[in-house]
This record gives structure tokens, C-alpha cells and sequence, in this order.
């Protein structure tokens, strides 16, 4: 018995389906390259931007001729896009042969799922509200030696363009033991960097009763023997504060490398979307992270095209990116998501002038980031040996800011830190030899 199953979205997401993959591998099944081999497919959906969405939507319906040639497979679809409002009915009304939904808060719970359909062979719907805090769910990690880890779940924060907040629930932290233990537990198994998630992990611990707050987990989860590096995404900027600064300068495991979503760059359009900062205060928090840590890197999202959006909106966003000087940055056009305040604001823009400005902010932080790959100039960096790209035959895999370096290797040194002499910072990304390997 196999299971095979696709993810959209973001790291949330991609981890959820190491959870997926957990839960299908204790009831037996083993994972398959290809829908066509599998005995159960999962669909781990996104419903941040539309075109994840209608990818989603496409390659369910593509199953529907080996759903008729073969009526015995499982089809489960769960994640944000079934946690909106109705999703379930334009589910079962648009593709009647999925045979199991289930919402974001009910993931635990899909094993039980899958028994009811086999042994009753009706469908199973389960999307409930309210959250819960998973543990103990098993997990299938693809990403060696990359682990992520929850912090947190859900948003409170309610930024106009989002649906996030409507599809994740409120804020829940895990307790602070569950999440070290964890980290423990993957460092043991070799796991050399720990990636640290939630909506806003800034809020970590306001809705525990013990009294810690994200930077104190931190220091708890740096105090767990063993190298490795430590991240964390995502920050928001309102609340990022200067003890987490101290922390991150205190401790070497945490990467000198910082996630703060910019999204905007003009007064006005931050304060539409709710983001409770302005631009100033925002460069303000990226100044004080150099000032304290030089070295540090930032990465951003950054958005183009929210209603309203005027051209001199978009260079005070362009003026951002430029002085944050971001070592890399995930830019993107402003998605209409239906349930969100920004769907229904007046002032839509339209794709044309959308598409213009997203071009000019890509162009603007390649020269960015090529500006930053100079920097490397005759350097000697570390390196977690992440990957190999078998076309190329090189290793591939980041330094602690971030910055993703090629080099090649004749022994399999995958999962390990490695020093790498830079002879190559011309494009975005680096190219190196191996001086030494841990
Ligand atoms: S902080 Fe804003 S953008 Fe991020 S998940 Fe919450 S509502 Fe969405």
C-alpha cells in the first residue's frame, strides 16, 4: 500500500505533510513517486494566493480518470483552502469522488479518517473551528538536514490581505519542554539545523501559563549540546524586539540572519493593511539588528499592487528594499482572497500596472542581491552541506546569513558542515572549493 501527496504553500505547510507522511507510514502504507502508484493521495492545500489555490483545484480534478479506473484509491484533501467557509460543498459539489476532507485543525485526527473510509466506504468530512496543540504526531522528514519545528500556531494579527487568521485559528504555543525536546531529539538523530515556526513567532508564550516569551525559548532551545544552527520564521516586525536582538548576538547557534516582512514600503498602504508599524519604525529595528550584530543578513516579503497602491506608494516601497539592503526577499503581487478586508476595498489595481511593478521591484532586488554575493569577495565561509544537484554534480547548501553556495566534492558530505573558499560571487548565488569538511 502507497501514499503519495502534494503540498502548496509555505514551510507550515510542507512540514504538515511530514506529519501526513507520519500518520500514513503507521497505518502501513510506504511513500511513491507518482499518484499513479499510490493506494491513498493527499492534497496539502493553500489558499494564501489564488493561483495555489487553482493549481490545488487542477490537480484534483485531474485525478478524477484514475479515481474511475481504480474506485478503490483514497483521495484526501485537506489544509487552509478547506478551512474557508463553504469549501467543503464547492469541494464535494465540483470533484464528488475525494473521499475524505479534512480542515487544518483536524490533521491529527486523519488516521481515523482513513480507517472510517475503508471500513465503512463513506466519505469523511471533518473540518472543525477552534485550535488545538498538537503533540506527539509522527513524522516523516524529507528534509535532512533540515528539520522544522512548531512553535506556534495560528495568527492574531489580522493583516487585511490575509487569510491566515480565518483558516489557522488564534495563537496557541506549544509548551516550551515540548518544543526542546523535540529539537533534542532531532539534533541526536544528526539533524544539524533546526528551523523554528509560527505565523508570528514574537508571540510565542503569551497564551501559556508560565511566563516565557519567544527569545527566552530560544535561549533554552540554544542550551541543547550538540552543532547546530538554529533559525526562525516568521518575525513580525511590530513586534520584534531588542531582547531577541540580544539573544540572537549572545548565542552562536542562532544564524546572524533575520526574516522581518517588510510587505510595504508607504505609510499609508501599512497602515491599510493593518500591519501596525511604519516604514521608519520598521528601517529603525533593521538599523538597531546592525547596529548590535554587523554582520546580520535580513530577508523580507514584499508585496506589490494592494488596492489602492499609487506609484508613489511603490517607490517609498522600492526605498525600503533599496536602504534595508535584504540579502534576499520573496516579492510578490497582491492576491484578492475572499473573506479579508482588502477584497472588498475600492481601488483594486489592475494586473497590468501590477505586473509593471512587481518587474522593477524583481529587477531592483536581484541587483540587490548580487551587490550582496560581491560582498563574498576572497571569502571563507561554513557551509551546511543541504543538497546535491546530481545535473550538475555539485553540493549545494547556505551559509549561516542565508546566501546559497555551489561547490563539488568527491565523497558524500551531505549533512555536513563544510568551509568553502568562494571563487565565484558574480551571480546571486556562490561557487566555491571545499578548504575543509567537519
Ligand atoms: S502576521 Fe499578518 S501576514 Fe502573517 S499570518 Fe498573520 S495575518 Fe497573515
Amino acid at each position: 500500500m502507497k501514499y503519495f501527496i502534494y503540498t502548496y504553500g509555505c514551510q507550515m505547510n510542507e512540514h504538515e505533510s511530514e506529519k501526513i507522511a507520519g500518520i500514513f507510514r503507521e497505518l502501513g502504507f510506504e511513500e511513491c513517486s507518482s499518484e499513479k502508484q499510490a493506494d491513498i493521495i493527499a492534497f496539502n492545500t493553500c489558499c494564501v494566493r489564488e493561483n495555489a489555490e487553482q493549481h490545488a483545484y487542477g490537480n484534483i480534478g485531474a485525478l478524477k480518470p484514475l479515481k474511475k479506473e481504480r474506485p478503490d484509491i483514497i483521495i484526501a484533501v485537506g489544509g487552509c483552502m478547506t478551512q474557508q467557509p463553504g469549501a467543503a460543498e464547492k469541494l464535494r459539489r465540483t470533484f464528488p469522488f475525494v473521499d475524505i476532507v479534512f480542515g487544518t485543525h483536524n490533521l491529527s485526527d486523519l488516521g481515523e479518517m482513513v480507517k472510517r473510509r475503508i471500513e465503512t466506504n463513506k466519505k469523511v468530512v471533518e473540518i472543525t473551528e477552534g485550535g488545538t496543540v498538537p503533540e506527539g504526531q509522527p513524522a516523516i522528514r524529507n528534509s535532512f538536514p533540515n528539520a522544522w519545528v512548531n512553535v506556534m500556531y495560528g495568527c492574531d494579527n489580522f493583516c487585511t490581505y490575509c487569510i491566515v487568521p480565518y483558516v489557522r485559528g488564534r495563537e496557541r504555543s506549544r509548551k516550551p519542554e515540548a518544543v526542546v525536546e523535540e529539537v533534542r531529539a532531532l539534533v541526536k538523530e544528526g539533524y544539524k539545523e533546526i528551523t523554528l515556526l509560527g505565523q508570528n513567532v514574537n508571540s510565542y508564550g503569551k497564551d501559556l501559563e508560565e511566563k516565557i516569551d519567544f527569545p527566552d525559548l530560544l535561549e533554552r532551545v540554544c542550551g541543547i549540546d550538540g552543532k547546530f544552527r538554529i533559525r526562525f520564521m516568521s518575525n513580525h516586525p511590530k513586534d520584534f524586539n531588542e531582547k531577541l536582538i540580544e539573544v540572537i548576538a549572545a548565542n552562536d547557534k542562532i544564524c546572524n540572519s533575520v526574516h522581518l516582512p517588510v510587505q510595504a514600503g508607504a505609510d499609508r498602504i501599512l497602515k491599510l493593511m493593518n500591519r501596525k508599524y511604519t516604514a521608519a519604525e520598521y528601517l529603525a529595528k533593521v538599523r538597531l539588528l546592525r547596529e548590535r550584530i554587523p554582520d546580520c543578513s535580513v530577508t523580507s516579503d514584499v508585496m506589490v499592487g494592494f488596492p489602492t497602491e499609487t506609484e508613489e506608494d511603490f517607490l517609498d516601497t522600492m526605498r525600503v528594499v533599496k536602504e534595508a539592503e535584504y540579502i534576499g526577499a520573496f516579492t510578490f503581487v497582491y492576491s484578492r482572497r475572499s473573506g479579508t478586508v482588502a477584497d472588498k476595498m475600492d481601488g483594486q489595481i489592475s494586473d497590468e500596472v501590477k505586473k509593471d511593478r512587481i518587474m522593477r521591484l524583481v529587477e531592483l532586488q536581484n541587483d540587490i542581491n548580487r551587490a550582496q554575493s560581491a560582498k563574498y569577495e576572497g571569502r571563507t565561509v561554513e557551509v551546511l552541506c543541504e543538497d546535491l544537484d546530481e545535473k550538475k554534480n555539485t553540493y549545494l547548501g547556505r551559509d549561516q546569513y542565508g546566501k546559497m553556495c555551489y561547490f563539488a566534492y568527491g565523497e558524500n558530505i551531505l549533512g555536513k558542515f563544510v568551509t568553502v573558499k568562494i571563487n565565484d560571487c558574480s551571480g546571486i548565488s556562490l561557487y566555491g572549493d571545499v578548504v575543509s569538511v567537519e
